[in-house]
C-alpha cells in the first residue's frame, strides 16, 4: 500500500535537501521554497512552470519567501515543459 498523494498532473521534481515548502500553481506546476528555514535569511523560491525566481531580494527570511511564493503560485498558470 502506498501513501503517496497525487496532487499534480505533472511528475513531482526531486525534493532538494533544503526544500522548505512546495506549492502547486494554478495548473499543477511546482513552486519551491528552498533554504535553511525559519531562522535564516538565505531562503529563496523558484517556479518550475514559468521559471521565475525570487529577486529583490533574491534571498530572505522564510516568512517573506513563503508569502511571495504562495502569491506567485496563486497567480501563475505556466506548465512545466521539462
Ligand atoms: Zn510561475
Amino acid at each position: 500500500m502506498t501513501t503517496t498523494v497525487r496532487t499534480s498532473a505533472f511528475t513531482e521534481p526531486d525534493r532538494p535537501k533544503n526544500l522548505q515548502i512546495r506549492y502547486l500553481n494554478q495548473v499543477g506546476a511546482h513552486v519551491d521554497v528552498t533554504g535553511s528555514g525559519e531562522h535564516a535569511e538565505n531562503n529563496r523560491w523558484k517556479c518550475h512552470g514559468c521559471k521565475d525566481t525570487s529577486r529583490s531580494p533574491e534571498t530572505d527570511w522564510l516568512f517573506w519567501m513563503r508569502e511571495k511564493a504562495s502569491a506567485h503560485a496563486s497567480a501563475c498558470r505556466a506548465i512545466p515543459l521539462t
